[in-house]
């Protein structure tokens, strides 16, 4: 039987509290998100654009050539396989490329084109004639630059003049000699060091600063402090774009105070509901009850691909090998590997090797679980205070959109607590009852 504060220690090492560590989970989970995403994330709203001057009309592309990118530049768009622009792209990108240049705040889920977007308007942007370093770039973290660099890349594949460098730990450079590289990509704090102590770069020739994961980065200790210092360093009238993949107060306080006369385009998160979802508890006694349990719905377990949520590590790390005992293909999401061997397991997952995935919740957040048709809550979803955690809830069994796929979940209810803890859920989501 699980005391209050035996939940709290239990959730420690996983989930993570308040500190510094819940704080790097953003950056890896955003990693996560990338490694494991292969196309665009459907979102079906409306994308809301406030305008910095709102008498100015208003700009919308459909396409890809009516942005009239150098021919090399739209090759590049091709190439990827982008046939045209996504949902937020449509307003961004215009925006991005007027003349005279527009600063702009752009917020959307991961996953709906805003690196894309961006690394476009860094490549339309240089001038490869003039050699010095003309576009920033900062990201939260190493890895994530990198996958920005990579995007660039990819794009540019037939802009060859357009050259990239990273600015990240490690990478050494001669000091004082003035890169040629036309876009810098990098972490705050390096790009600091090569502005102000290295001088490889000068700021004041900077024409565009991009501020990406802007939510991550105020997030993590210092990297919000080292942004702003960069951008002091910049001319007033250097292109200032900065996005987020949420919209809170404090991202958008944050976000004003480091861009002027914005252009704000947002783009809502789909709503998740639970209309095409059953939902059934099951009363067990301890865990070895809710195993049994479990393996009486192999035959579910069979015919679709199943998510089992456990609260701990150890727990699902138990239960995967329970599992797998019985003679079950089961893959294990665990919190002490790293963001690449998840990615990997994810992947593996999604291309149906395993039906089984056991994790906890820190492991899979972010998840897109389109093709889970039985989710399992072998332990259910609570905050650090014990209770029930109905936003979770929702995120491991809700779908986007009113015509998302049918499924099912169920809840394995053990203790008198999380009896208690299914009636709020259900309280919570009064259309639903068990
Ligand atoms: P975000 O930065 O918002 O997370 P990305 O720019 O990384 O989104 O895009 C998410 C995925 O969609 C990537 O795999 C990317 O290659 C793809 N993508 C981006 N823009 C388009 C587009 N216009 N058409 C098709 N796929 C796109």
């Amino acid at each position: 039987k699980n005391t209050g504060s035996n939940v709290v220690q239990n959730k420690i090492p996983d989930e993570g509290g308040e500190g510094d560590g819940d704080k790097v989970d953003l950056a890896e989970q955003s990693l996560l998100n990338k490694l494991i995403r292969h196309s665009l994330v459907k979102n079906r709203n409306q994308v809301e654009v406030q305008q910095a001057d709102p008498n100015s009309p208003l700009f919308s592309v459909k396409t890809f050539q009516e942005l009239r990118l150098k021919p090399e530049l739209l090759q590049g768009v091709f190439n990827m396989g982008f046939n045209r622009p996504s949902r937020i792209q449509e307003n961004a990108l215009p925006l991005m490329l007027a003349e005279p240049h527009q600063n702009l705040i752009a917020q959307s889920q991961s996953g709906t084109g805003k690196t894309a977007a961006f690394s476009l308007a860094m490549l339309s942007h240089v001038n490869p004639d003039n050699t010095w370093t003309q576009c920033l770039c900062v990201a939260p973290t190493y890895e994530l630059a990198l996958q920005i660099g990579q995007v660039i890349e990819q794009m540019g594949k037939f802009c060859p003049s357009v050259k990239l460098a990273y600015a990240i730990r490690g990478n050494r450079m001669d000091r004082r000699v003035k890169l040629q590289e036309h876009i810098v990509i990098g972490t705050p704090g390096t790009i600091l060091d090569w502005c102000t102590k290295y001088k490889l770069i000068d700021p004041k020739k900077i024409t565009m600063f991009v501020l990406d994961e802007a939510d991550v980065m105020i997030a993590m200790q210092g990297h919000r402090d080292q942004s702003i210092r960069i951008h002091r360093l910049l001319n007033k009238n250097c292109q200032m774009l900065l996005f987020s993949a949420t919209f809170e107060d404090s991202v958008m306080k944050f976000a004003e105070r480091v861009i002027p006369d914005p252009n704000i385009i947002r783009l809502k998160r789909e709503e998740e509901t639970l209309d095409t979802i059953k939902q059934f508890y099951v009363l067990c006694r301890e865990k070895e009850d809710k195993f049994t349990a479990l393996c009486n719905l192999y035959g579910c377990l069979t015919i679709a691909q199943a998510m089992i949520f456990c609260h701990t590590r150890k727990m699902a790390g138990w239960l995967a090998c329970s599992l797998i005992k019985e003679g079950h293909q089961v893959a294990l999401l665990s919190g002490e590997m790293a963001v690449e061997q998840r990615a990997a397991v994810i992947e593996r997952f999604k291309n149906g090797r395993e039906k089984v995935l056991v994790t906890t919740n820190v492991c899979s957040r972010g998840i897109d679980v389109e093709q889970v048709s039985l989710v399992v809550n072998f332990d259910l979803p609570v905050d650090v205070e014990g209770n029930a955690d109905n936003e979770t809830y929702l995120h491991r069994i809700g779908r986007t959109g009113r015509f998302g796929r049918r499924g099912f979940a169920v809840n394995m209810v053990d203790s008198e607590n999380s009896m208690e803890i299914i009636k709020q859920i259900e309280m919570h989501f009064s259309e639903i009852s068990f």
